[in-house]
């Protein structure tokens, strides 16, 4: 059985002061971090300041994007050997905000994802329709697209170590979470797609996350569903208090 996530973007938030407030505020609160993955995407520069008081108490480091190349005059970029050194265990891969406001495309995130694998870094690959895409009937062909063009150079064994965040891009920042049974609708699809392309013992061990206005209140909908295997959240996840109860209904 796939072991739950609760993971908090933080998109372009904290300082690392304030982030170093908010690891003193959930340790003092002691989530638990034997049964459920917990994982924080900071911002670059707060990863390595915030790593050894994360580590002792299991909690694990994503950044929020990275670059292909592991050096170079690619300047601004980010590489993946950078994020293993500053003890990143896991990297988001094509986030919506990343697609939308910064022009990814779903073969410069497929590039993302295989260097990452390639180097020894988790991808959390996000994938996701918006409104008018919805509305237009076209939800499963952009998830098809997203996803396929991601995992695309992709083996079995590799494969292990992905994971799938479901994030409908007009459920993010506006209080509007998907329904459960949304959810439950895509996050199927998306498992018959991996079961299609790299069988099901392989798809059945990969973790596929919802995210778009997860709160603590709602969180416990989506994780009931058993095809649902934990949360990708921003707003939520900029609270201490709030980010712990959001791991406590996790489990
Ligand atoms: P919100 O939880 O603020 O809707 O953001 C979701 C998200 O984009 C997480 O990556």
């Amino acid at each position: 059985s796939r072991i739950p996530i609760a993971a908090g973007n933080w998109k372009m938030n904290k300082t690392v002061e304030e982030a170093s407030e908010f690891a003193e505020a959930l340790l003092d609160l002691s989530p638990n971090t034997s049964d459920i993955e917990v994982i924080l995407c900071p911002p670059f520069v707060t990863l390595y300041p915030l790593s050894q008081k994360l580590a002792q108490k299991g909690i694990k480091l994503a950044a929020q994007n990275c670059y292909w190349e592991a050096k170079g005059a690619f300047t601004g970029e980010v590489s993946i050997p950078m994020l293993l050194a500053a003890h990143c265990q896991y990297v988001i891969c094509g986030h919506s905000e990343r697609r939308h406001i910064f022009g990814e495309t779903s073969e410069d995130v497929g590039k993302k994802v295989t260097a990452a694998i390639h180097f020894g870094l988790k991808p959390i690959l996000c994938v996701g329709e918006t409104i008018e895409e919805r509305e237009a009937g076209r939800t499963e062909t952009i998830v098809f697209d997203h996803l396929s063009k991601g995992i695309t150079n992709l083996s079995k064994e590799e494969a292990l170590s992905l994971v799938v965040a479901y994030e409908p891009v007009w459920a993010i920042g506006t209080g509007k979470a998907a329904t459960p049974q949304d959810a439950h609708q895509v996050i199927s699809y998306i498992r018959q797609q991996l079961v299609k392309k790299f069988g099901d013992n392989t798809a059945k061990q990969i973790r596929i996350l919802y995210g778009g206005s997860v709160t603590p209140d709602n969180v416990f909908d989506f994780m009931k569903d058993p095809d649902i295997d934990g949360s990708l959240v921003g707003g939520a996840s900029l609270d201490p208090t709030k980010f712990y109860k959001i791991i406590l209904e996790s489990l």
